[in-house]
């Protein structure tokens, strides 16, 4: 395979993010873009970012060379104004500005003093390629431009095949899937970005629509007619020896689950509702209502801690109801493992935790009848539907933290049934959401607050780290060498069992700062936790913070966020601190997402998208969707048949 560079150094740092042939470059679609376009001067607004093509008309001088240096000179317009131009800190001008010079300045206008402050200037006219140019979160140890080169390089190299069937293409007006990178990575303006990602996301709305259909109608065709009828009083047992009381949301969440439970056609249910709305235990009852009908269930969570807290708190709750528990995941010992698959295999194990090692091969349920998904976001259709063929007359139930309105939930999740917490216990749990740049004394102080209520404070690295101060191993050095013996951390690197350590120090106090990476977004229970601080908050999704949020004050007292962010525009984030509300937040997420930005992550929020954003796209998927209806109505026609042959095939993969 070609290498695609000869450096070791971008080598191995983009492999960092998963980027290894040219294949992988070509799908590694910008963030968002620089628009250095010209401007229309009659266009303007002050405060505005414009391009002005300027002709100097005064040597620019150096004003004030003491802490900042000011340098200013004058330009003149096409248009015959004689614009006064600022720049701090750009010594290079002073060299290569002359008069009668044409220079391109691109910059913050202020038109009552007819004054322009540089942020870039180019002493020449920019091409047309340099003035709409892609910018790409990348490693900080590739620049913008290195890896613009490489994408030029993987155009020419690959090529790829659109798996849309020609006469959808044609009536949709969608371009080639090869057209629609070039213009995703070379536009030259934002129609061609919109043209490129309209394709892509097609592409991507076409294999997820039809998966889902083909699941969702297998599904429904499914009936278990030896379903063992419950009397759900049995199951009130349970919920009477909780702890707390359920909320109305709840017991009518548990209500809906128990009727899906008892009538012959499978469940097939999502359960949503915000971080701490309490769904995890809404869960468990159906568990024990699966249980007592005699069955298996298993609960599968999306990473190796969330299975164990889930583990341990189902240990709690069923102490007294004599069923047998048990944890199932990758690192046990091989004995251990052996040993647990053939219990489970004689059907001896009641309740099954684990993550995706529940479904591998060689784990045989005899009576699986109930299958809860935590955190369903974090799984593709696939995974979800590989369990299922380990119970082909399984319930289902989808848990889901990123809520969305049902209106949306019904377009995105076809025609699920759908079970929503809406209002929280009352825990009186109240989270202050502050924002402030990185000077230590932001920050300082409200970690010795937290520390002396004797409560644990969470520090989290961000996702896209722009340099190297804010990695999760700088931060927790930093930090180790202000509160010695203090500091525990939490990243995807670790072992299972360095994980294990690190958490059970943390939630014990041993440890009480825990610098980790997002690995604690999804679930994760600690109750003391009073403050948590997110350094570079920007490389997350809107919905991903309000997960973290969720991690704090549980205790029922009051805690703080604290958001670190040394840039200009916080204006996302302030909307952020204002909601508290997970629906809204998700809405606010896509709707303040620009034209163009991608998040670049899959598991952004919504059901594993890429590039559809599901508000603003709602028409488009809308469109997709009965399409994919179209294809799998139609599976005899030549044009349908060898996609559904391979996504067919693909739903049998993991
Ligand atoms: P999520 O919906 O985010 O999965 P969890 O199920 O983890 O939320 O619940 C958050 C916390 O609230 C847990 O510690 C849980 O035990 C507690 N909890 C759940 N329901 C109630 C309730 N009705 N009253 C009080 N506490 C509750
Ligand atoms: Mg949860």
């Amino acid at each position: 395979m070609a290498k695609i560079s000869n450096s070791s150094r971008i080598i191995n740092a983009l492999a960092k993010y998963d980027i290894h042939t040219f294949r992988d470059v070509i799908f590694h679609l910008p963030r968002r873009y620089l628009d250095m376009s010209y401007t229309d001067e009659f266009k303007m607004n002050t405060n505005e970012k414009v391009t002005l093509k300027l002709k100097v008309t005064s040597a620019p001088v150096l004003i004030k060379p003491q802490k900042v240096a000011i340098i200013r000179f004058t330009a003149v317009s096409e248009l015959g104004a004689n614009y006064k131009i600022v720049a701090y800190n750009q010594r290079y001008i002073l060299n290569a500005v002359k008069v009668g010079n044409i220079i391109t300045v691109y910059g913050t206008i202020n038109l009552r003093f007819l004054e322009l402050t540089v942020i870039k200037l180019f002493p020449r006219v920019l091409s047309t390629e340099e003035q709409f140019s892609p910018l790409y979160s990348l490693p900080s140890e590739v620049g913008n431009h290195e890896f613009i080169k490489i994408v030029q390089k993987a155009l020419k190299m690959e090529s790829v095949t659109s798996r849309v069937p020609r006469p959808l293409a044609d009536k949709n007006g969608l371009i080639s899937l090869n057209d629609a990178l070039k213009r995703v990575h070379k536009p030259r303006d934002l129609n061609d970005v919109f043209d490129g990602l309209r394709a892509l996301k097609y592409e991507e709305g076409l294999d997820y629509f039809i998966k889902l259909l083909l699941i969702k109608r297998a599904n429904s065709e499914l009936i278990n007619s030896k379903k063992t009828i419950v009397d759900l009083k049995a199951a009130n047992e349970f919920v009477k020896r909780l702890p707390f009381k359920l909320t109305k949301d709840q017991l009518t969440a548990v209500r809906e689950i128990g009727y899906d439970m008892n009538k012959e056609t499978l469940m097939y249910r999502l359960l949503q509702g915000d971080v701490g709305s309490g769904k995890t235990v809404v869960s468990f009852v159906a568990l024990y209502i699966n249980y007592l009908r005699g069955a298996q269930g298993v609960l599968l969570a999306p990473t190796e801690s969330l299975a164990k807290q889930h583990y341990e708190t189902l240990l709690t709750f069923f102490k007294d109801f004599g069923l047998r528990i048990e944890l199932l995941i990758g690192a046990l010992a091989p004995s251990v493992k052996t040993k647990l698959k053939e219990d489970i295999q004689q059907g001896e194990v009641d309740i099954i935790v684990g993550t995706h090692a529940l479904f591998s091969e060689d784990v045989l349920y005899p009576k699986l009848e109930l299958v809860v998904i935590d955190e369903q976001h974090k799984f593709g259709v696939n995974q979800r539907n590989m369990l299922l063929n380990k119970g082909e007359k399984a319930d289902l139930l989808l848990l889901s933290a990123t809520p969305i309105p049902r209106t949306l939930a019904n377009v995105i999740y076809g025609d699920m049934d759908i079970s929503t917490i809406e209002s929280f216990p009352h825990t009186g749990r109240q989270v202050n959401t502050i924002i402030t740049s990185s000077a230590p004394k932001n920050v300082i102080p409200l970690i010795e607050k937290t520390l002396a209520e004797g409560r644990q404070v969470y520090i989290i690295a961000p996702k896209i780290s722009f340099g190297d101060k804010t990695n999760v191993l700088t931060l927790y050095e930093r930090f180790s060498a202000r509160y010695p013996h203090l500091v525990g951390v939490l990243h995807g690197q670790l072992t299972s069992e360095e994980k294990d350590a690190a958490l059970l120090n943390f939630k014990s106090g041993v440890t009480p700062i825990l610098v980790s990476t997002t690995v604690v977004e999804v679930g994760i229970d600690v109750k003391s936790a009073g403050l948590m601080i997110i350094y570079e908050p920007h490389s997350f999704g809107l919905s991903s913070l309000h997960q973290l949020r969720g991690r704090i004050g549980r205790d029922g007292k009051s805690a703080t966020l604290c958001l670190v962010s040394d840039e200009e525009d916080n204006y996302k984030l302030e909307e952020f601190a204002r909601e508290d509300n997970g629906f809204k937040i998700a809405e606010l997420d896509l709707t303040l997402r620009g034209p163009g930005e991608l998040t670049g992550e899959k598991q952004s929020g919504m059901p594993g998208f890429m590039y559809i954003n599901v508000i603003k796209d709602l028409k488009l998927i809308t469109k997709i969707k009965e399409d994919a209806l179209e294809v799998i109505n139609n599976p005899t026609n030549p044009h349908y048949f060898p996609l559904l042959k391979l996504i067919n095939e693909s739903l049998t993969k993991e």
